[in-house]
């Protein structure tokens, strides 16, 4: 696993700044989890560190790499989206094992992969069956089997549990947090989901119009949000 560095992060639509010079430093097995308000710029600082989104000004650093025109396969990131595409014509194993589709390891250790992968989601006994056959949160897995077997450096999640019911949430909530300390994996966490944020980050970063607004453990921002949102955000129950 590495560290994430964005130094004075910018990013431009046409004429349009949306991300205004971010700087943060994501530790190695760090989970890091971004809030605020819907438009404020999370995705794209996100995209951005996957190399799915060129950067206009500052640099992204993996451990001392800079990473700012690497292609996104070279940067070895996993990222989870919310409408993660598995495939309904394709088993688990199959459906996981795309995600070595195009790695030159052997045979052998792209199965050894795609199975360690199952075992440590709970997916090993649904190996041979298909996505029909499956519960979301059982799906959703399958989306994270895939982003895991390549081995990644770190994981990015873009509110990965938006589509779940409240139940599946709760338990996903607590697998990707057990999952999050067994990989010792660097992680960025997009929600907007108070108790995602609060229950499952190091450290909460709140944005706002393409800045960082405040940053802290989660108790830090919840005994001292900076502003109104972040009051309402952190303080309300869902
Ligand atoms: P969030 O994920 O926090 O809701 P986004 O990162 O998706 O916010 O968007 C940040 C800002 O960038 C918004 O104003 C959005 O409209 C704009 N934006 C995002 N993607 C594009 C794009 N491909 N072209 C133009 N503007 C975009
Ligand atoms: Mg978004």
């Amino acid at each position: 696993m590495a560290t994430i560095t964005l130094d004075k992060l910018t990013k431009r639509f046409g004429r349009t700044e949306v991300i205004h010079g971010i700087d943060l430093a994501i530790a190695d097995g760090e989970f890091v989890v971004f809030v605020g308000p819907s438009g404020c710029g999370k995705s794209t600082t996100l995209r951005m560190i996957a190399g799915l989104e060129e950067v206009s000004g500052g640099q992204i650093r993996i451990g001392d790499r800079v990473v700012n025109e690497l292609d996104p396969k070279s940067r070895n990131i996993a990222m989870v989206f919310q409408n993660y595409a598995i495939y309904p014509h394709m088993t688990v194993r199959q459906n996981i094992g795309i995600g070595l589709y195009t790695s030159k390891l052997d045979k052998d250790e792209k199965a050894r992969r795609v199975e360690e992968a199952a075992k440590l989601l709970g997916l090993e006994p649904f190996l041979e069956r298909r996505p029909a056959a499956l519960s979301g949160g059982q799906r959703q897995r399958v989306a994270m089997g895939r982003a895991m077997v390549r081995d990644p450096v770190a994981f990015l999640f873009d509110e990965p549990l938006s589509n779940l019911d409240a139940q599946l949430r709760a338990q996903m909530r607590i697998e990707i947090k057990a999952l999050h300390q067994r990989l010792g994996s660097t992680i960025a966490y997009v929600t907007h989901d108070q108790v995602e944020a609060m229950t499952m980050a190091d450290r909460i970063v709140v944005m706002r119009d393409g800045h960082i607004l405040q940053q802290g453990r989660p108790m830090d921002i919840y005994s001292n949000p900076v502003d109104v949102f972040t009051a309402r955000f952190i303080g309300t129950p869902s």
